[in-house]
């Protein structure tokens, strides 16, 4: 077994020297503050152990990285149904990007950009009692962590400046792949995307997909084979236009987010949680995907 606490110091080391840490997200005024001197991994094997430096308690917005746990609460409501709304191909390009949704009528080119998780948001919208409610329990109980919540300042921060999702939304309306209003989706979305983890919450939230898709609490939530789609599609799609570069430097299936973060995973042996705030060009964050490709060099751990 490698030394994962040491490797781990080293890559810390190597980070809080950094000359560039990224830019970090404005688009949404609340993230804007965020100091990008944060930095923090945390890993939770498959044996039950945990390891982290830095910051991996404190709380930042995984934004995007929830769009995994919508997915996997969508598909678990209502199985393969979800595929009749949504394609499971990369986009190649920006996650807010909107033509591709006109060239290919509708159909999102899969749930982890912009307007697949829209459609998403109105799967649950439509097929949970209490949306956000239930939602927010459910990642709750994957983690077993009734603290973990909302943040309402980047919720209401993104529904006063998400004019690209209500653009989203609405172009989506008009393909009839959208069943609810657009206002109440994105009201669930964005509250979706506001919810806050520390890194050591979010290794613990996404250990079902490490774990053949029972929680932390041993509770099966997703057949083996969905959890190998859901693994696929962060493969091939958790990184914006990016997924190719991560899949080459890091080579685990993985969801980043605006808010610095980022969540990998190795099926049957750990799941591994990064923050530092300032992104690169592509919109991933510049240190934690750095971060990876080492852990996974030093390590030599990685689907490949
Ligand atoms: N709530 C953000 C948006 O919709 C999520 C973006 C992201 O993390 O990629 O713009």
């Amino acid at each position: 077994m490698p030394d994962f606490q040491a490797i781990l110091e080293s890559i810390y080391q190597d980070a809080k020297q950094a000359s560039d840490k990224g830019i970090v997200a404005t688009y949404i005024p609340e993230l804007a503050h965020i100091d990008k001197n944060n930095f923090a991994i945390h890993l939770r094997t498959s044996n039950g152990k945990c390891y982290g430096v830095g910051d991996f308690n404190k709380l930042f917005s995984i934004q995007s990285i929830s769009k995994v746990l919508a997915l996997s609460k969508a598909i678990s409501l209502i199985g393969e149904s979800v595929w009749d709304r949504i394609d499971v191909e990369p986009s190649g390009h920006p996650f807010n990007q909107l033509a591709l949704l006109e060239i290919n009528n509708g159909i999102p080119r899969n749930p982890f950009i912009n307007s697949g998780a829209i459609v998403i948001a109105d799967i649950l919208v439509s097929n949970l009692e209490n949306p956000k409610e239930d939602f927010l329990n459910y990642v709750r109980e994957l983690s077993g962590d009734a603290s973990i919540n909302f943040n309402i300042d980047v919720a209401h921060s993104e529904q006063s400046t998400g004019f690209k999702n209500f653009a989203a939304a609405n172009l989506l309306k008009s393909y009839k792949n959208l069943n609810n209003p657009v206002d109440k989706v994105l009201d669930f979305y964005f509250y979706q995307c506001s919810i806050e983890m520390s890194c050591s919450q979010l290794s613990s939230v996404f250990y079902l997909f490490a774990n053949n898709g029972k929680c932390l609490q041993n509770k099966l939530h997703l057949t083996g084979s969905q959890v190998k789609r859901v693994n696929a599609l962060m493969l091939t799609c958790g990184f914006y236009d990016e997924a190719g570069e991560f899949a080459f430097e890091v080579g685990l299936p993985g969801k980043s987010g605006v808010g610095g973060g980022i969540v990998a995973l190795l099926p049957d042996h750990f799941v591994i949680s990064t923050w530092s705030p300032g992104l690169n060009v592509k919109g991933n964050s510049k240190l934690g995907m750095l971060a990876l490709e080492q852990f996974t060099t030093k390590t030599k751990l990685s689907i490949f």
